[in-house]
């Protein structure tokens, strides 16, 4: 099965945490590493800190939420979806990936984006991924090793989400 994976990070060597999940994604059973696109840097969206996890932190702790390195790379894989899924949670968790609240900084997301042409809508797991395509950092490096996943109004859509190409993974 051809999947594609997000990987996002912006906590302590964000760069570095997405080139180890790069390695370990490779390295699971009955897969492989098909194509990977560059990183990507993106300003935090969506972020709703409690009020008592914002009296905790420094007046001056913008640094608190730093900017996201984020990539997508394409595998294909024998694991079933739900497979993939426990590996990538756990890959997290490895990782250090803490969820003190949500959109939390964090220092690996990994979201299973496309399974094949699957459709997928179980308590756990939702494919394509239900915000995807509401995301400048999913859709453009998709659209790069993708092109064919991604329409330019999808593109057109997230146009003004602010997103710079930084290097490769
Ligand atoms: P997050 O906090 O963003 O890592 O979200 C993880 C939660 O989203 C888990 O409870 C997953 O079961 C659920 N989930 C649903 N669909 C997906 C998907 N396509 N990829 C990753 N997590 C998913």
């Amino acid at each position: 099965m051809l999947v594609y994976i997000a990987l996002g990070a912006n906590l302590g060597d964000a760069a570095l945490a997405l080139g180890d999940a790069e390695k370990a994604l490779a390295g699971l059973p009955g897969t492989s590493l098909l194509d990977r696109s560059s990183v990507y840097k993106t300003a935090p969206l969506g972020i709703e800190m409690p009020a008592s996890e914002r009296a905790c932190l420094p007046a001056d702790s913008v640094a608190f939420h730093p900017d996201y390195f984020n990539a997508v790379v394409s595998l294909t894989t024998s694991l079933t979806a739900p497979e993939l899924l426990k590996h990538l949670q756990r890959i997290e968790t490895d990782a250090g990936r803490q969820r003190p609240f949500p959109n939390a900084p964090r220092t690996l997301d990994l979201d299973l984006l496309l399974y094949g042409s699957a459709t997928i809508d179980s308590t756990s797991l939702t494919v394509p991924h239900p915000r995807m395509w509401q995301r400048a950092f999913v859709l453009v490096p998709l659209a790069e090793i993708a092109p064919e996943r991604v329409s330019i109004e999808q593109l057109e859509a997230v146009a003004h989400q602010a997103i710079w190409r930084v290097g490769a993974l």
